[in-house]
């Protein structure tokens, strides 16, 4: 009988931060607040998983294993109406 499926972590061979001047700024001194409702924000981390790719890798001599970049990202979700926004969104530096 086979085994139940447990989840196994996946394992990364990198990772990144990818931020923005203008990203850098907010995550670091901007006003967390919801455009939508005003309410506050709260910090999510999270990451999604690249496949053979860097972002912004055309920056920097790639001499790492780049199958599978571990890629962190930042959202926030606001308490009051819910809503999730990317920092890029909150930054202006996404639409
Ligand atoms: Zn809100």
């Amino acid at each position: 009988m086979a085994a139940a499926k447990s989840p196994k972590p996946v394992k990364h061979t990198a990772f990144c931060y990818s931020f923005t001047p203008r990203e850098m700024w907010y995550f670091l001194f901007g006003k967390k607040i919801c455009p939508r409702c005003g309410g506050k924000l709260r910090k999510h981390k999270g990451h999604v998983t690249l496949h053979g790719e860097m972002p912004h890798s055309h920056d920097k001599p790639i001499r790492i294993d780049t199958s599978r970049v571990k890629y962190y990202r930042y959202q926030y979700a606001c308490d009051s109406c819910g809503a999730v926004f990317t920092l890029g969104k909150l930054a202006g530096t996404e639409k």
